[in-house]
């Protein structure tokens, strides 16, 4: 500890200036100039630039109309009431920004908790300047740089997932922020419902009326599961096929009419399922290790918690073989299903299910909206694409890896292209600040069936497409919403557009420590044999990894956890306690012993030596790592091991220490 505090000292008289201790040039890293830093090492550039920006706003205020006297009186300026105001406002901040330092140490690599790291600084700067101009992405009108700039943000997570961008060919994807991946889930449940149910409502409105669109699927003898079978793009087709009807029948009029009064969205679902009773327990299907956020969702929607279909999973992956049974029974039940829902990331485990297996599927069982949760991993394809957005080989995107991408991580990315809807986290792994997620849909026709004040005609004209969207809010399940996250998302994707040599060089770092971290985990399976047992209950498919333990000698499951708990406490974030006291930041979670699957749970319960066929609990505590900061492979000080070494004597000292003590 001594020699720390000692180097701690000669580092603070070399800093001085505000330049951390020089290293040759050969050795800068490509990544140095865009973040903050753990020490604030780019401060000089930060505060410039910020300081420049404000002025710079401040400027255009002046000169907005100059020759106006300005509302806040000079003389105002020295009065005693004034100066109590800015006093109060002074003592408030510095109140504020004391309780702030008991914050969570994200931005250093000493911190290996949850999915948040230091912010990329691009962003982080074009976020604080442009919340001065305010702008709200509800609409153009109040927004006319922003709504931009969130669109093409759109364009660029579009293409990064492999999806169709040009107005001028269907189907054209399009992309638009959330405040996060809760929101942009609900919004995929209430698009993928929106777009399942139209042809129902088509059915009911044309028998209502009498008036059948000819040259359409919907006729008098459609039965309810034929009409479900329908893809997305066919129901699009239809609805742009039917919208064309109406604008120029002469009985168009009442047809658009009783549709609109037929669809779910108007008569609710209670109602909707009265006509169409198959519908009362419609099922939208997830992996077990689904994110809470979808039961939010089915109850949001009134689909109904109990209605959320659970396939088990293996080491926490979904695939093909596990979801086929599943959807023989719904079948067999005569339960349609709306939408099954792929993960490429689980928040617990950072697993990525095989989505191409989940496509096959959709051949078997047509129809169902396949949505993909990648709020986690949506920004891990940017390792997979060149410049122009096309997919490269494996092989190419394997350099600089020991494992990754396995062949199954390879295909998932690949088949993204082809989900319905897909929602990412930019506030993750976009490395932007909180309040930015995404919903990304391959098709943007759907946003036209839940659009607010529908006219009458839907225009076509790709340049008018492109204009009607800008009215964001009457198209997406929020209202106002900061521009401020757009332009902080764009400027990131500008300076590191989302490529393999750019962006992907970020998470290139990441998944790179990740491998370091298993690398070195033989090692210190040995190193602690005496004490405990220890193991990896899922290989990481990215850059999260779980790791769980057991005391030499135990045979108790809740033990297990219990001594997991103990270690736990070490690394966790306590309100009471400086963070300073911390060596490391780690996060925790359980996984229920059904989600290893049975060989795993043979392997698992081996290297820990526990008999899980016969546990006396039904989850395995783990501690969980997620490994974003991008300076996880430097030391913390010349000759010394990297972070992740450092965090495996650390934690190798802890376990040591606690089992010493008992
Ligand atoms: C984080 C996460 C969510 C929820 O996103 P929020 O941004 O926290 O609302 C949903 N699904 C997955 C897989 C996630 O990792």
């Amino acid at each position: 500890m001594n020699a720390q505090i000692l180097r701690a000292r000669n580092l603070n008289a070399g800093r001085a200036g505000g330049t951390p201790g020089a290293k040759p040039a050969s050795m800068t890293d490509p990544l140095a100039p865009f973040f903050l830093g753990a020490y604030g090492e780019n401060n000089d550039f930060f505060e410039k630039t910020l300081l420049e920006l404000v002025r710079d706003h401040v400027f255009w205020r002046r000169n907005f109309h100059p020759e106006d006297e300005p509302p806040i009186g000079t003389h105002d300026q020295y009065t005693r009431a004034y100066l109590d105001g800015l006093a109060r406002t002074r003592h408030e901040l510095h109140q504020l920004t004391a309780a702030l330092k008991r914050s969570v140490p994200s931005f250093h690599p000493r911190y290996l908790g949850h999915m948040v790291s230091d912010l990329l600084l691009p962003g982080l700067i074009a976020q604080l300047v442009t919340t001065l101009y305010n702008p709200n992405n509800i609409v153009e009108d109040v927004a006319p740089i922003t709504v931009q700039l969130e669109l093409e943000v759109g364009r660029q997570l579009a293409r990064m997932l492999g999806f169709a961008v040009d107005g001028a060919h269907e189907p054209c994807a399009l992309g638009h922020l959330t405040s996060g991946g809760t929101v942009a889930n609900d919004e995929a449940l209430w698009l993928a419902r929106s777009a399942r149910l139209y042809p129902l409502a088509l059915r009911d409105a044309c028998t209502a009326t009498g008036i059948w669109v000819p040259e359409v699927q919907v006729r008098p003898s459609s039965t309810d599961l034929e009409l479900l079978g329908l893809g997305v793009d066919e129901v699009l087709a239809l609805g742009r096929r039917v919208a064309a009807f109406c604008a120029h029948d002469p009985r168009g009029g009442e047809l658009f009419a009783a549709l609109g009064a037929a669809r779910v969205e108007e008569t609710g679902l209670a109602a909707f399922a009265e006509r169409h009773p198959a519908l009362r327990r419609m099922a939208v299907v997830v992996p077990a290790t689904a994110h809470y956020s979808w039961h939010k969702g089915m109850s949001l929607l009134g689909l109904g918690g109990s209605n959320l279909v659970e396939v088990p999973v293996k080491q926490a992956r979904l695939d093909g073989a596990a979801l086929e049974p599943v959807m023989e029974a719904l079948r067999r039940e005569g339960r349609p299903v709306l939408a099954v829902v792929g993960v490429y990331g689980t928040t617990e485990f950072g697993t990525l299910d095989s989505l191409h297996e989940l496509l096959a599927m959709r051949r078997r069982f047509p129809g169902f909206w396949l949505h993909v949760d990648a709020a986690w991993g949506g920004y891990l394809p940017t390792l997979f694409r060149d410049r122009k957005g096309q997919l490269l080989p494996r092989e190419a995107v394997r350099e600089g890896f020991r494992h990754f991408p396995s062949e199954r991580v390879y295909r998932a990315t690949a088949a993204l292209a082809e989900a319905d809807s897909v929602t990412v986290d930019p506030h993750k792994l976009g490395f932007v600040p909180f309040g930015a997620g995404a919903l990304v849909v391959r098709n943007r026709r759907v946003l036209d069936l839940v659009q607010q004040e529908a006219p009458y005609v839907f225009t076509s004209a790709p340049e008018e497409d492109e204009r009607r969207y800008r009215k964001l809010g009457r198209y997406i399940l929020e209202g106002s919403k900061p521009g401020a996250a757009a332009a902080a998302c764009y400027v990131n994707h500008r300076v590191l557009p989302l490529d393999h040599d750019h962006f992907g060089r970020l998470l290139a770092r990441s998944v790179q420590s990740c491998e370091r971290l298993v690398d070195r985990f033989p090692t210190l399976q040995q190193e602690l044999a005496p004490w405990v047992r220890l193991s990896i209950p899922f290989e990481p498919d990215c850059n999260l990894v779980c790791l769980a333990f057991n005391p030499v000698g135990n045979r108790s499951l809740k033990a297990a956890n219990a001594f997991g708990r103990r270690l736990f406490e070490t690394v966790d974030v306590r309100p009471d306690q400086p963070v300073q006291l911390k060596e490391f930041f780690g996060s925790s979670t359980t996984v229920p012993l059904d989600h290893l699957g049975y060989d795993e749970l043979e392997r698992v319960g081996r290297e820990l030596q526990l008999d899980l066929a016969r546990p006396d609990d039904t989850d395995l505590f783990l501690l969980r790592h997620t490994l974003m900061n991008p300076w996880l492979q430097t030391s913390p000080g010349p000759g010394e091991p990297s972070y992740v070494e450092a965090y495996c004597h650390f934690l190798a000292r802890q376990i040591r220490t606690l089992l010493e003590k008992t």
